[in-house]
């Protein structure tokens, strides 16, 4: 990572640190990257008072673009919109072209990640060009660096599927699944319900997501592979992950920031958050190409479900599935739009929106974008003294407006553009240096 080595003192903030159960106003010191109990002497200092302080966060979920579609982001780019964000690791899906599928590609992925303002991992695909006929070699991939395997965009197929879960169990390595049985999808493009019908819009059924969550709960169970549900959107998956675990499944899980506070209204118009009182939607922003994602935005009820499981810890982690796309894939009728939205700089403020309406305790949230992600790829984060500084500064009472032009990702394919939200990174520490400030 690149930028001048830290050394701070800041002053009066809240301090929460998961990793030792810390949430008091204190001090912290930093000398040569690492936190130390005394501020070395011309340290710069950092009024803190008004500002959280927290382990820098960790996103299971984004993707870069590079190599093959570096028109809509760079991993420099990607990398500078983390930071902004207050990420000092991201895991980089491997559904680039080509797809980082071999022990080779994973090196050249590593090698392209290191130097930016973000630590960027890699996570290898599971199959063979992400085709699902073939398994990729999932143990020289892990050699390689490869934090996770994945085949993002779709699930592990089928006919693949017992023999994935049995190398990943045997490799030691951690699965990340995208749930989606395709051949239930069958043409939708918006949450199946009534605003799907209103709209005349073909229905995504949340069934597509229930039953491959099912079938990996199983294979996990009896090939004993650690499992991570990425992008969960269903309040009927989140039941299907407490039985698993009841049963002594290991399972992780996260959930995008868009899923805990936008619902399928927003396809209609509505910008309203899940928790907000009814509005009437603005029928000129209905139909927005911006609101196309996979999974797609779910009924209120479950983005409130969703929300309330991260509040109570059932689920690990907040991922953004940072997905840039130029203007001209999602300037199209909605349909055919490329589904994805960006997501690096804005889910601390959603997150924030979600605990100034009382629905998340800051310390979960701040859990579950930091110290629980980090964890499950092995990476530790703390603020206590003798760690590397790893860390980000946030004012969660400020405000800023989403704005296209002074977005750092290369691309602004969100429908909060425009909006106001709450939480403004002041100061980004990676592995002890300063990668970002404002
Ligand atoms: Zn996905």
């Amino acid at each position: 990572m690149t930028g001048p080595t830290a050394n701070l003192l800041i002053t009066g903030a809240r301090l929460i640190d998961p990793a030792t159960g810390t949430d008091a106003i204190g001090d912290l010191a930093i000398s040569d990257g690492l936190v130390v109990a005394d501020a070395p002497a011309g340290a710069e200092r950092i009024d803190g008072r008004g500002l959280v302080v927290t382990p820098g966060f960790c996103d299971l979920h984004a993707h870069l673009r590079q190599p093959g579609r570096d028109g809509a982001e760079t991993i420099e780019s990607g990398c500078r919109a983390a930071a902004r964000g207050g990420f000092t690791t991201i895991c980089a899906m491997p559904n680039t072209d080509p797809a980082i599928d071999s022990a080779e590609a994973v090196s050249r992925a590593v090698a392209a990640g290191a130097g930016g303002a973000c630590r960027v991992r890699i996570i290898g695909a599971a199959s063979v060009r992400r085709a699902g006929r073939e398994m990729a070699d999932l143990a020289a991939m892990a050699a390689a660096g490869a934090v996770a395997v994945s085949d993002d965009g779709c699930a592990v197929s089928g006919a693949m599927a017992r023999e994935t879960f049995e190398r990943v169990a045997a490799a030691g390595l951690l699965l990340i699944e995208h749930a989606e049985d395709p051949s239930l999808v069958a043409g939708g493009v918006m949450r199946a319900g009534p605003t799907a019908v209103r709209l005349g819009l073909p229905g995504w059924p949340p069934a597509a997501e229930l039953t491959t969550v099912e079938r990996d709960l199983a294979l996990a169970g009896t090939t004993r592979a650690r499992l991570h549900l990425t992008h969960l959107s269903c309040a009927a998956s989140i039941e299907a992950v407490r039985g698993a675990r009841a049963r002594g499944v290991a399972v992780t899980c996260d959930v995008t920031p868009h899923h805990l506070s936008m619902a399928d209204d927003w396809v209609a118009g509505s910008r309203r958050f899940a928790w907000d009182e009814e509005r009437a939607p603005d029928p000129a922003l209905a139909f927005d190409g911006r609101c196309r994602v996979n999974p797609p935005l779910a009924s209120r009820a479950d983005a409130l479900a969703l929300l309330a499981a991260v509040a109570d810890g059932t689920i690990d982690s907040i991922a953004t599935d940072h997905a840039p796309h130029p203007v001209e894939r999602k300037l199209a009728p909605f349909a055919s739009a490329a589904p994805g939205l960006i997501g690096l700089e804005t889910a601390l403020s959603l997150g924030l929106a979600a605990v100034e309406a009382g629905r998340l305790a800051l310390p979960a949230l701040v859990a579950a974008m930091s110290t629980r992600p980090a964890a499950i790829i092995g990476e530790a984060r703390s603020l206590a003294v003798g760690a590397t500084a790893d860390i980000v500064a946030f004012d969660p009472a400020a405000r800023w407006r989403v704005d296209a032009t002074t977005l750092e990702s290369a691309s602004s394919n969100t429908p909060l553009l425009g909006m106001e939200l709450p939480g403004v990174v002041r100061l980004t520490v990676g592995d002890g240096r300063i990668t970002y400030r404002s």
